[in-house]
C-alpha cells in the first residue's frame, strides 16, 4: 500500500510518501518559520496564502524522491483538523483534487493522531495499547492509545499547551519565534535549581496540566528583577523553567502508566524533541521499568510523514471520506465529527 500524505495545518507544508504503514519513501516539509519570525507567530492569512504558493512543488517533490507518479498510489491522506481553517483548507482542496482525478480513496487524519503516529516510524516493534504524551504547540494530552485509531484522552491541559509556554517564555526573555528550541538550547548553559518557579498539580484531577501559572510566574520574576535592577541570567532562566515543564509532564506521565498498568510510553508533538524533557522521561521509565519511546526530531515538528502512518492504519481500517470532506478547526481526537463513507 502506497500512500501520499498532505499537511497544512499550520505552518509547514508539507508531502510524505508511506509504503505499508511505516517505511517513509520520502518526507518533504517546507516551513514558513523564517514568514512568521518578523510577527513572533504564526499569521493565518499570510500561512494560508504561502501553503497555496508551495503546496504543488511540496507534492511533486515528495512523490520523485520516493520515486513514483500519482498512478503508483493506493490513496491519498490529509490533515482536516485541528488547525488554522485557511491552513487546512489549501491541503484538504489539494487531496480531494487528486483524489477526483486519479480516482483514489481519501483519508482525513487528525493532526494529533499523526503526531502520536510518528512513533510508528522508527520503533517497528511499538503497538497499542500504550500511552502517549502529546505535547505540542497546540495541544498538551496524555492520550491512551487503545488500538490503531482508538484514543482515550485521560489528562489535558487547563489553560495554556506545553508549547505555547515554551514560545511565550522564550519571548518574555527576547528568544523571539519559535521559542522551544531556543530554551532548550540556552538551558544548557543555565543552572535548572536557580529559581524556584511553581509545578502545577490540578486538585482532584491527577492528570491534567496547567502552565500558565508557570508562565506567570517567570513574567513576575523578570519583571521583579527589572524593578530591582538587577540583570536577569537567561540561561537560569530557560533552565528552570523548562525543568518545572518538565517535572509536571514526567510526574503526570508516570502516575498513569502506574495506574492504568501499562508498560510503555511515548511521546509525541514538538516539544517532544526536547532534550530535557526526553532526559527526564527516559530516566523515569527506566527506573519504572517502562519501555519509553520517541520519534526523531523532524517526525516529531510538523510533518506529513506521520499523517501518511495514522492515515495508513485509518485506511486499513476502512476509513474513507467523500469529496464532500472539509477542514474542521476544532476536530477532538477520537470524535469524528464527519460521515465517514
Ligand atoms: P498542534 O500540533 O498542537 O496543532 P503545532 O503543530 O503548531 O501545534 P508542533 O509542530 O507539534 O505544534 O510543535 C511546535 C511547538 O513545539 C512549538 O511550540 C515549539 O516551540 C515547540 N518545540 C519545538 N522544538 C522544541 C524543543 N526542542 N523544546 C521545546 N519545545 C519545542
Ligand atoms: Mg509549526
Ligand atoms: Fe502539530
Amino acid at each position: 500500500i502506497t500512500i501520499l500524505a498532505i499537511e497544512s495545518s499550520c505552518d509547514e507544508t508539507a508531502a510524505a510518501v508511506i509504503r505499508n504503514g511505516r517505511e517513509v519513501l520520502s518526507n518533504v516539509i517546507s516551513s514558513q518559520i523564517e514568514l512568521h519570525k518578523l510577527y513572533g507567530g504564526v499569521v493565518p492569512e499570510i500561512a494560508s496564502r504561502k501553503h497555496i504558493e508551495k503546496i504543488n512543488q511540496v507534492i511533486e517533490e515528495a512523490l520523485s524522491e520516493a520515486g513514483i507518479t500519482l498512478d503508483d498510489l493506493d490513496a491519498i491522506g490529509v490533515t482536516y483538523g485541528p488547525g488554522l481553517v485557511g491552513a487546512l483548507l489549501v491541503g484538504v482542496a489539494e487531496a480531494k483534487a487528486i483524489s477526483y482525478v486519479k480516482n483514489l480513496p481519501l483519508v482525513g487524519v487528525h493532526h494529533i493522531e499523526g503526531h502520536i503516529s510518528a512513533n510508528y516510524i522508527e520503533h517497528p516493534d511499538l503497538e497499542p495499547q500504550f500511552l502517549c504524551l502529546v505535547v505540542s504547540g497546540g495541544h498538551t494530552h496524555l492520550v491512551l492509545v487503545r488500538d490503531y485509531g482508538k484514543y482515550e484522552i485521560i489528562g489535558r491541559t487547563r489553560d495554556d499547551a506545553a508549547g505555547e509556554a515554551f514560545d511565550k517564555v522564550a519571548r518574555a526573555i527576547g528568544l523571539g519565534y519559535p521559542g522551544g528550541p531556543k530554551i532548550d538550547k540556552l538551558a544548557k548553559e543555565g543552572n535548572a535549581d536557580a529559581i524556584p518557579f511553581p509545578r502545577a498539580h490540578i486538585e482532584g484531577s491527577v492528570y491534567d496540566f496547567s502552565f500558565s501559572g508557570l508562565k506567570s510566574a517567570v513574567l513576575n520574576y523578570i519583571n521583579s528583577c527589572q524593578m530591582k535592577g538587577v540583570e536577569i541570567n537567561r540561561a537560569d532562566v530557560a533552565a528552570s523553567f523548562q525543568k518545572a515543564v518538565t517535572d509536571v509532564l514526567v510526574h503526570n506521565a508516570m502516575q498513569a502508566v502506574k495506574e492504568y498498568g501499562i508498560k510503555k510510553l511515548a511521546i509525541a508533538g514538538g516539544v517532544a524533541s526536547n532534550s530535557s524533557l526526553r532526559n527526564a522521561m527516559r530516566e523515569a521509565c527506566e527506573k519504572n521499568n517502562i519501555e519509553f519511546y520517541h520519534p526523531s526530531p523532524v517526525f516529531c515538528t510538523d510533518n506529513a510523514a506521520m499523517i501518511g502512518v495514522a492515515a495508513y492504519y485509518d485506511y486499513i481500517n476502512g476509513t474513507r471520506h467523500g469529496l464532500d470532506l472539509n477542514a474542521v478547526p476544532n476536530l477532538k481526537l477520537g470524535e469524528r465529527q464527519d460521515q465517514p463513507q
